[in-house]
This record gives C-alpha cells, structure tokens and sequence, in this order.
C-alpha cells in the first residue's frame, strides 16, 4: 500500500531536531520574563472577519494565502496566518484593558497557517514567535521591542543579522504619500498585474510590496514612505533612532520596507539574515496604532513582531550554532533471567518515580545486547542484575564514560544516583 505523506509545504520536528527547539523555546520565555511579557495563547481557528478587517483586504496573505472554510455551522473560518490579530482580539474579549498598561503579551510555537508555494523558506504551517506590547504610544516602546528580538537572536548565537528599519508614517501622513503614489503610478496602470490594478484606488502602498517582477520593476523609482511623514511621525523615528543608538544596535534605514500587513502605522522593522537565501527575514514587525480600534477597542496604541521559528533554526545552523545535548539515560538496567528482568522493570519505574532516568530491556534482547542497546541509548550507567544479585541485595554500577565499578546496595540506588 502506498504511504501516506504529509500534506506540502509541511514539516514533521523529528526526535533528533525536537530538542533543538525546547532550546529556543526555553530562551524565549526566559528573555520574556527578563522584558516583564507574559503568555498569551490564541485559538488556532479564528473568525475570517478577523483577518480580513485586521490584516486588511487588499494584504496578499487576505487576498491569496489564508487557508479558510465554511465549518458545520455554516461560519466562515480561517486558520491563523499571523498572530497580531488573534493576540488583539483575545485582548479585547478577555478586557485585558482592565489590567495596568501596557500588557506586554507574547506567544511561541504558534502554528501558521499560508498557502504559499512551498520552497525553501516558505512552509504552508510554520511556527512564529512574537511579542505584542499594547498600550504605549513611547517611541522607547518600538526600540524595547525591536531590541528584545536581537537580545533573542544574540544570545541564540546568530551573528549575521542586519536591522532594517522604517517609518511608514500614520493615517495622515499616509493620504499624502498616497497621492504621490497614485500620481507616480498613474502612468503604469495596464502593466500592473491584476492584484495591484485593484489595489491602485483602495490601497497603493499594496503596489510596493507585490512581489510580481513586472510590479517590482514599476515600483522601483516610487515615492517612499519614509519622505512623506508628518512633523510627528518625523519626531517619532528619529527618537527611536535615538533609542536604538544609546542601546549600542547597529541599524539601516531601509525606505522599502512596508509590509505586508495593513495594520502597520509609523515604526516598521525586519531583521535580515544573509546566509539562509532569498527567504532571509527572520523577524518583521512594527507599531500598529489603529488595529485595536479596528476590531472594536479604545485607541489603544501597540508594537509587536513576528519571528518565524523555522527560519530562526535555519539561520541558526547556517552560523553553525552548537545546541545543548538533550537529557541522556542516568542508569539502563541489563537483567539476565525471569526473575532479574522482573526486578530491572520494578528498579525503573522506582527511579523514574524519584526523578532518575532510567530504562530497561523492551525487546527481549540477549544480555550482550542490552549493554549494546545502553551504549546507543548514550546511558551514564549500566547495572547488571542476576540471580546472584538479587539473593545478595547489591549491584555492580559501571561508569560508561571511564569503565570504573562501584559496589551499591539495591535499596540506595535512587540515593546513589540522586546524590
Ligand atoms: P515574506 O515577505 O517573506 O513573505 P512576510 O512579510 O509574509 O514575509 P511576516 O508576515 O512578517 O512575513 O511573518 C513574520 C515572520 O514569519 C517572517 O519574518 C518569517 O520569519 C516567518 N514566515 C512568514 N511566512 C513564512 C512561511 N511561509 N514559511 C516560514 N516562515 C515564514
Ligand atoms: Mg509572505
């Protein structure tokens, strides 16, 4: 029968890769709690509404890349392709509102969902990591967030990032830079593809970040955000600049970067890597200050980002990276007999119950093949048990790593061990 494969552009995390990722995710919770974040978990599903009104209706992710359908009931619902949305819906149903300002909140692991062509860097389920601090209009905010990811990415080992940062400026700031846009773009109407042709009237900043390289080409000479920003939004970056400067990260200030999400105002930033291919962002995010009040909140200013975690992973093993070693088995049990292998499986599970790890002969495998088993396993020790052991109440303890033997009474092993 033929086997049944995982569905594309999906990815199984293997035993020999799993630890790899408790290490990420162990520094991830421990950096949050060093910035004061705490966990907030969302629903994989959400109601499309949310996505549409939230991540906006001319996004590429909206218009191309949510895995959406109708459930049982008949309500429309798309798997998460991106977090903010979820994060801010969650914070307005549970009133977290309600609690002192800003609620700093992140999640990790968090499955996502983008019908995307699959290639390398470019899963249909990936996991992201992010961060939201809701609440604060300081321009400290954006440099405190921004600096949490490369804390993160520093102390992961990864060196070759680049910061790219701009300033998409806010509602005001944006009607005039949409005029220039659509005036610069006027002429380019019928050689636009078709996505774009739509997003000329509703949305033209759409225009620069369409990866179509026929739109690419037209948008290359366009008028930048980061030229048309109110005296505010100009105050604003240049003291997140400030902030990034008197925390000592380097930085580049990248006028085309906008992204691909609409809630976006002001600060906007990705951290690039140049050693995983054409996939290299990391991490992108930036301030959204309209989005609460889109889903129906108070104005309720906010920065956040997104860090994929396999592309994390991935630049983690291009800079060669070290992972710690996952857990070995403290003790494996050889047992040679009915009688030894019944005392091996009790011995076990009394030290597993005292916090050692420990295992024993599964397969009925030869005494000789046991000790092979406990080299594989990588065990620190071994314990032979025979007849002869059991009428003495002692058992030889062999160190694997030197080969030395210790006389231990069977009832102080868990001592022995836990010492
Ligand atoms: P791109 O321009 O590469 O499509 P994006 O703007 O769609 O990126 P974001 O929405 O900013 O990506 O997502 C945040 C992060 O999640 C990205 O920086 C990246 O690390 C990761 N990511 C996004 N899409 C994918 C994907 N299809 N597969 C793996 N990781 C992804
Ligand atoms: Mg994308």
């Amino acid at each position: 029968m033929q086997e049944i494969q995982a569905p594309k552009g999906t990815k199984d995390v293997i035993p020999s890769e799993s630890h790899k990722w408790h290490y990420i995710e162990r520094e991830m919770r421990e950096l949050c709690a060093l910035y004061g974040a705490s966990e907030l978990r969302t629903p994989i599903i959400e109601h499309t509404e949310l996505f549409a009104r939230g991540v906006g209706d001319t996004t590429d992710i909206v218009q191309k890349e949510m895995y959406t359908f109708e459930d049982k009931g008949g309500r429309s619902i798309t798997l998460k392709p991106e977090g903010t949305a979820g994060m801010v819906r969650a914070f307005l149903e549970n009133r977290l509102f309600n609690e002192p300002m800003p609620q700093k909140l992140y999640y990790l692991n968090s499955p996502t969902f983008r019908y995307e062509k699959p290639q390398a860097g470019r899963l249909r389920e990936h996991h992201q990591f992010g961060i939201e601090v809701v609440g604060a209009y300081g321009a400290e905010t954006d440099a405190e967030v921004i600096l949490l990811a490369l804390t993160l990415l520093k102390k992961l080992g990864v060196g070759d990032l680049t910061l790219h940062i701009n300033g998409i400026g806010c509602g005001e700031c944006r009607k005039d830079y949409n005029n220039a846009l659509r005036e610069y773009l006027s002429g380019y109407i019928g050689d636009m593809c078709e996505t774009c042709r739509s997003r000329f009237e509703k949305n033209p900043m759409r225009i620069i970040d369409c990866k179509e390289p026929g739109c690419r080409e037209i948008v290359k000479n366009a008028p930048r955000t980061i030229d048309y920003l109110c005296d505010d939004c100009k105050k604003h970056f240049e003291l997140v600049k400030a902030c990034l400067d008197a925390a000592g990260a380097k930085y580049v200030v990248d006028p085309d970067i906008v992204r691909g999400l609409d809630y976006y105002t002001g600060t906007v930033f990705e951290i690039i890597s140049s050693r995983i291919g054409a996939q290299g962002t990391v991490c992108g995010g930036g301030r959204y200050n309209g989005l609460i009040e889109e889903l129906g909140g108070k104005p309720t200013p906010s920065m956040g980002f997104g860090m994929g975690m396999e592309r994390l992973l991935a630049v983690m093993e291009a800079n060669g990276v070290e992972f710690p070693k996952p857990p070995e088995t403290t003790v494996y049990f050889a047992a040679n007999g009915e009688a030894p292998r019944m005392k091996a499986f009790a011995l076990t599970q009394e030290l597993r119950e005292k916090g050692v790890s420990a295992e024993f002969d599964h397969m009925d495998r030869s005494f000789k093949a046991q000790f092979k088993y406990a080299n594989k396993l990588g065990a620190k020790y071994t314990v032979a048990l025979g007849d002869e052991e059991l009428e003495l109440g002692k058992v030889k303890v062999k160190c694997m790593a030197d080969g030395t033997e210790e006389e231990i009474s069977i009832s102080a092993l868990a001592e022995y061990f836990l010492g």
